[in-house]
């Protein structure tokens, strides 16, 4: 049996079409963006044809764009930026954010910044009423900060109803779309989010590279101080190879998106099936099962027992998967995530999150189940 790679939301495999075209730009496009000769001009008409591309498929426009190392230095620009820049005096979060945003919004809260936790419900949902409760005690100088899918559960937020509040209460909106973007339909121009996030090695693009929307309007100041490259937003010479590889995994993840989607859709639902008809008593995290709820790329196995070593035993028999969230591993931590809404007893068992990409077979669910049945 091949080796079997189930820990997409950790990192997808780069698109072969990604990585050749990567190759060619560090031979043909390897001038500096910022020298005015011709091969720094021709780095530079790379970086800025790479951003016209991501602006039109978002929505956007091209100076709404900054890029960044990824999903991390984006949310921590951005979130900084609101505060330091913007008058931001109270952001409203969430328990099952990414590490990226919950440690950033902790660190501004040691410096004055009041933060507010949106309420977790059993489901592992938000509770959309507790956010308007927080919204009516306080408004003024906020940012909303919520991911659109969660990066262990997969639950999709429901983007329309967080704008409707931000619209009715005059607040600004941040979210983390960095398990998102390449793998849904995201229309900017018709979407009223203020500040989105998102990196490219979750859309089979290369790693260490990301961008961070900002709306025309919501300036950005630099955090990474230095050159004027981004338009003086983000110093540092730009990684021109992976920015182009950038925009060609977003540009054939897009073009394939129905079909993509509508092919997950049922690989997803043939292994919530067979595991169950292997395992009766097994559960999801969160809404995982839901197909309309959460990610066509995700779900979160909750076994009935605790069974110690089993990732690492799916390892041994060559399958890849994630005990959690992979920015975890080697980490002895729970799940974050899992902890917020899990009874005591439900985070004694094991919780396995499986993620699919669309280089992922019927064949590999297969096998996947036919060793787990081995195991368990
Ligand atoms: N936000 C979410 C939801 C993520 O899943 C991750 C990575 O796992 C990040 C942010 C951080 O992105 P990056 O790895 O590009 O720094």
């Amino acid at each position: 049996m091949n080796n079997i790679y189930l820990d997409n939301a950790a990192t997808t495999p780069m698109f072969p079409e990604v990585c050749e075209l990567m190759f060619k730009s560090m031979h043909t496009t390897f001038g500096n963006p910022s020298s005015t000769h011709s091969f720094g001009r021709k780095a530079k008409a790379a970086v800025e044809s790479a951003r016209k591309s991501i602006a039109k498929h978002l929505g956007g426009t091209t100076s709404e764009f900054v890029f960044t190392s990824g999903g991390t230095e984006a949310i921590n620009l951005i979130l900084n930026n609101a505060v330091y820049h913007l008058g931001v005096k109270h952001i409203i979060t969430s328990k099952i954010e990414h590490h990226a945003v919950l440690y950033t919004v902790q660190a501004l809260e040691e410096k004055g910044v009041k933060v507010s936790y949106v309420d977790v419900l059993n489901n592992g949902t938000l509770c959309m009423e507790h956010l308007e409760n927080i919204l009516e005690q306080h408004s003024t100088n906020t940012l909303i900060s919520l991911m659109h899918v969660n990066n262990e559960i997969g639950t999709i937020l429901d983007l329309k109803k967080v704008i409707a509040f931000k619209k009715k209460y005059k607040t600004l909106f941040h979210t983390d779309t960095v398990q998102s973007i390449g793998h849904f339909k995201i229309n900017l121009s018709i979407l009223d989010i203020d500040f989105l996030t998102a990196s490219a090695h979750k859309f089979h693009g290369p790693k260490g590279v990301g961008f961070a929307f900002f709306r025309k309007g919501t300036a950005i100041q630099p955090q990474v101080l230095g050159g004027e490259q981004e338009r003086g937003t983000r110093a540092g010479t730009e990684n021109v190879a992976a920015i182009v590889g950038m925009e060609k995994a977003l540009s054939i993840s897009l073009q394939n998106l129905e079909q993509d989607l509508c092919y997950l859709k049922q690989l997803k639902s043939y292994f919530i099936k067979q595991i169950k008809a292997d395992i009766p008593q097994v559960l999801f995290n969160g809404v995982s099962d839901n197909l309309t709820k959460s990610s066509h790329t995700i779900v979160n196995v909750l076994f009935p027992k605790t069974l110690s070593m089993l990732l690492f035993q799916l390892d041994l028999k060559g399958i890849s998967v994630s005990g959690g969230s992979a920015c975890q591993s080697g980490s002895h931590k729970g799940s974050h995530v899992l902890q917020t809404f899990l009874s005591d007893n439900n985070q004694e068992k094991t919780s396995v999150r499986f993620s699919f990409s669309t280089l992922n077979t019927k064949e590999n669910i297969k096998d996947t189940l036919s060793v787990l049945r081995h195991l368990i």
